[in-house]
């Protein structure tokens, strides 16, 4: 028999008592939960100043749980498509730093259409993120966390290092790899695989083969692995960094039952329009989201774990609003899944970038000696501008490893520790939009262009007509009205900003098709 060590034994004699081998040093367990393609709108919390006819379509009451509790933020933005913002979230720079400025899937393969004179720029990171990056999860594991990935990863193009979860940092991965959509949401269809059960290129879910066959949706299945990993985390005594971004609620949209009940036959809250059937399953997936937030939260207050957990909830990117969604909801016209935004995923418009954000204990407790060290401000709003490239600096803070950080001029993030505590700074930085990119669609704001938002202004140049736009967003949210012409001075300053910034970072811009040569904004 081998000898059993110390460890092992505290382990099992914290396992026989129910309890958890964590000690009162031990930085606090993190959970980011991140939801695909899921819009500002698309719950029943509110994150607009009013109350607004969606918040009484979607039923999301575990995330009005986590509201009550934490932080909501009204002015949280992401990239307009997913891989950019997963590798914000990973390296913690914009991605006009780190590159990969559109969705990536296969090795050196090109995802970006073309406008009438341009293209992609020519050396956009085709690739995704690979292993030479100073990944948030690497970081978190040097500093003794169990580092689980559960979901959709979308970083790094299939046959690349980068397009396995393990290759970045995670110790765990459940059903990651390169693609960004799913080949299927059931265990009865293999999760898009083949019926023989071998592995179908490039969507079909990897590793989740013991489900094969069965009735069971994608985000159950993840659900459930992601909390066996954290099974395994606590049985360890490590803190953990869950990183649960689920696939859901990403196109193709299929029912996830049963809550495609709560709406099939049904009309809009307070109207006589009956739900038609996409809307229907997508509402089902929203609810199905919001019920693995409620098992996890579940979860961590079975593991005796909650008290020391924080919950970041977030979206990769505005709400679809064209194609596979319905093409007018509520009978309000095409672009208005998102409103009172305008515009959806891809767009530069608000509703392209602007996304639901809860931050919180998974259960309060003031005298926990971890939630004194981060007061999380209970049932509190945040207004103050963030972007996804500020949750690498966020989260190395409550890890207690923000030295690490100390002369890291590539970290282009701000740390909301101050946005969660009550306190956000007065001025916050510009946030930096880049998608110099077709991404498909047609329709307003679905072009290469750049962005910038600073205080309550924000600023679009759209690359292939060379035309800028100037938005208020306290008084115009929906951008309705372009004060471009009539605010010289104003543009003029968001446009001198937006170079510094870009110069900053080595931006690429759109290749003209003939030349190949960049064409950077015509600054003003
Ligand atoms: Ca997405």
């Amino acid at each position: 028999m081998k000898p059993v060590n110390l460890k092992q034994v505290l382990s099992i004699f914290g396992l026989l008592l129910g309890c958890h081998a964590f000690a009162a040093s031990q930085p606090p367990n993190i959970v980011l939960f991140l939801v695909d393609d899921m819009g500002w709108q698309d719950t029943s919390v509110p994150f607009h100043s009013e109350r607004t006819p969606f918040n009484d379509h979607f039923r999301t009451p575990n995330m009005e749980r986590l509201a009550k509790q934490g932080v909501k933020f009204t002015q949280a933005y992401a990239a307009a498509v997913c891989s950019p913002t997963r590798t914000s979230i990973m390296t913690g720079q914009n991605p006009i730093r780190h590159q990969v400025t559109n969705w990536t899937l296969n090795k050196d393969g090109e995802t970006s259409g073309k406008t009438a004179r341009l293209q992609a720029p020519v050396n956009w990171k085709r690739n995704g993120l690979q292993p030479d990056a100073i990944t948030l999860p690497k970081l978190l594991q040097g500093a003794g966390y169990y580092t689980i990935h559960a979901g959709k990863a979308h970083w790094g193009a299939h046959d690349t290092p980068g397009s396995n979860p393990k290759n970045l940092g995670f110790d765990a991965n459940i059903a990651g790899h390169a693609a960004g959509g799913p080949g299927g949401w059931y265990g009865k269809t293999n999760f898009g695989n083949n019926s023989d059960g071998t592995p179908k290129r490039p969507w079909g879910i990897p590793g989740l083969e013991h489900y094969y066959g069965k009735d069971i949706h994608l985000t159950d299945a993840t659900t459930i692995d992601a909390l066996k990993a954290v099974d395994t985390a606590v049985a360890k005594g490590k803190p953990f960094y869950l990183y649960l971004a689920h696939y859901t609620v990403h196109a193709p949209i299929r029912p996830h039952p049963p809550y495609d009940d709560n709406y099939k036959g049904k009309k809009y809250a307070g109207t006589n329009i009956p739900i038609p059937s996409v809307e229907v399953s997508y509402a089902s997936m929203v609810e199905g989201m919001d019920a693995s937030l409620g098992q996890v939260l579940d979860k961590l207050d079975e593991l005796k774990v909650a008290e020391d957990t924080i919950v970041m909830f977030s979206s990769d990117n505005g709400g679809l609003s064209y194609g596979a969604r319905g093409k007018t909801p509520r009978n309000t016209g095409r672009n208005t899944h998102c409103w009172p935004l305008k515009a959806g995923k891809g767009s530069a418009y608000e509703g392209g970038t602007r996304v639901p954000m809860i931050v919180s204990w998974a259960r309060t407790n003031a005298a926990n000696p971890r939630q004194k060290k981060i007061p999380i401000a209970a049932a509190s709003i945040c207004d103050a501008p963030n972007i996804c490239e500020d949750y690498y600096p966020t989260l190395c803070n409550w890890a207690g490893i923000s030295d690490l950080l100390a002369g890291r001029e590539d970290v282009d993030g701000r740390d909301l520790t101050g946005d969660v505590t009550g306190e956000p700074p007065k001025i916050t930085p510009p946030l930096l939009f880049h998608y110099p990119h077709v991404w498909g669609p047609r329709g307003p704001g679905y072009e290469p262009h750049s962005s910038i938002r600073f205080g309550d202004w924000k600023a679009i140049y759209f690359y292939q007509p060379q035309r800028w736009e100037l938005y208020n967003l306290k008084d115009d949210l929906g951008e309705a009205k372009n004060l471009a012409s009539t605010s010289p001075e104003r543009l003029k300053e968001l446009s001198d900003r937006m170079k510094i910034e870009h110069d900053r970072r080595g931006a690429q811009y759109p290749a003209n098709r003939e030349t190949k040569k960049p064409e950077p904004p015509v600054w003003r």
